[in-house]
């Protein structure tokens, strides 16, 4: 066949991205200046936090944000094994151990009811995860780690434009609802800055620590140095690392904010039509949204039958050219979390279903209708031969 494979995602870059990287270029500052500090403040805006600091990645930030809670050696932050392997990883950095707890089995999100049997004297933080975008139950969680008096870190890395019910009113994910929030501008998120990352929080003394770490904990900015009349000597007054944003990402992720509200409508166009139309095929689990929250819909994930082989139906479909993605991973099953039992304390069942039997369709901006539909047909027929070599196995 001579078709197109339909990608699981396609990030939405044009000549306005083009333009905005060749205008930072030419202009002869082309790291951390004044294209970051414009993101940032427009990045803050939009989420409606007073703080915003752009970082190399969401994992630069989750590891920022957790040092600026103090995390450190021989403490325990709990959160989720049920996401992409940066979340656990980011705690590792600190010399701390994730203490893994379960997710819900109906919204995939880390389970409120779950967190505090995990709490210990060791216990230093709470991570959660808005994962592929829908919003976790927040406050809940944020009412545990109150009672315990715990931080609460999100990662929001896909969840740029997803909104949470709040005191009655909807507010966008960043705000934060928690301590502070970390999301990624990874090519697979919504907004995209090739690689990238932002924390956001409502504290000023947490802020100032972040602008420090992120460049080495130098005490003089590059601008400021740049600018003076007067010689300047820097000191380095903390360990600190490289985690800055380029000022060419900085205005490649200017551009995408513009089209975020776009990219939104759409992604949830497409997602309401997935659920219409998905729905008559018997067998398919739809993803499933609480009242109080909407999605951006970073991923679109479909529960396959009970004791569908996931590899085989994801090769059916890909054999008719659509790629797909099993479900978000679990941190335990890989080689860093082997030997650590300690990370492993509670069942993880819900999240190792998550993993083994939900996979990703394809949901990104460009995508047609008639694209949507070629998927949704194909996933229908890869159910009826599944159906029909089960039954005649005796397996239905
Ligand atoms: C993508 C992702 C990350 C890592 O983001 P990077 O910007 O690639 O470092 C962390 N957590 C979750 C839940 C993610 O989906």
């Amino acid at each position: 066949m001579d078709r197109k494979v339909i990608p699981v995602a396609n990030p939405w870059l044009g000549e306005k991205e083009a333009a905005a990287a060749r205008r930072v270029i030419l202009s002869g500052w082309v790291t951390q200046g004044p294209e970051v500090a414009a993101f940032e403040k427009e990045f803050a805006e939009y989420v409606g936090v007073p703080h915003a600091c752009a970082v190399s990645s969401c994992t630069t930030a989750l590891h920022l944000a957790l040092r600026a809670l103090g995390v450190g050696d021989g403490d325990e932050v709990i959160t989720v094994s049920n996401s992409f392997i940066a979340t656990a990883n980011a705690v590792c950095y600190t010399g701390a151990l994730p203490v893994f707890v379960d997710v819900d089995p109906c919204y995939h999100n880390i389970d409120p009811e779950k967190i505090e049997q995990a709490i210990t004297s060791l216990t230093r933080a709470i991570l959660c995860v808005h994962q592929v975008g829908m919003p976790c139950d927040v406050k809940s969680i944020l009412e545990i780690a109150r009672k315990h008096g715990l931080p609460l870190v999100e990662d929001a890395a896909c969840a740029m434009g997803s909104e949470i019910l709040w005191n009655g009113r909807w507010e966008r994910i960043g705000k934060p609802h928690g301590d502070i929030a970390c999301f990624s501008f990874h090519p697979r998120k919504l907004v995209t800055t090739g690689d990238g990352g932002m924390l956001t929080t409502a504290n000023a003394d947490w802020d100032r620590k972040f602008r420090l770490w992120r460049q080495h904990s130098m005490n003089v900015s590059d601008a400021a140095r740049h600018n003076a009349q007067q010689v300047v000597f820097e000191e380095y007054v903390e360990l600190g690392y490289n985690y800055r944003l380029t000022d060419i990402q900085a205005a490649v992720g200017r551009e995408q904010l513009k089209r975020l509200p776009a990219m939104l409508e759409r992604r949830r166009m497409l997602a309401t039509r997935y659920d219409k139309l998905l729905s008559e095929i018997p067998g398919i689990g739809l993803p499933k949204q609480p009242c109080w929250a909407h999605s951006n819909w970073q991923s679109y994930c479909v529960r396959l039958p009970e004791r569908c082989d996931q590899r085989r139906f994801m090769q059916k479909l890909l054999d008719e050219g659509i790629s797909t993605r099993r479900g978000v991973m679990c941190a335990h099953r890989e080689a860093p979390y082997a030997d650590m039992s300690q990370c492993v304390r509670f069942p993880l069942t819900e999240s190792e279903i998550v993993q083994d039997r939900t996979i990703v369709l394809p949901l990104y901006h460009q995508m047609t209708e008639a694209e949507q539909d070629r998927v949704i047909a194909a996933v229908a027929n890869a159910c009826t031969l599944f159906f029909a070599s089960a039954r005649s196995q005796q397996l239905v």
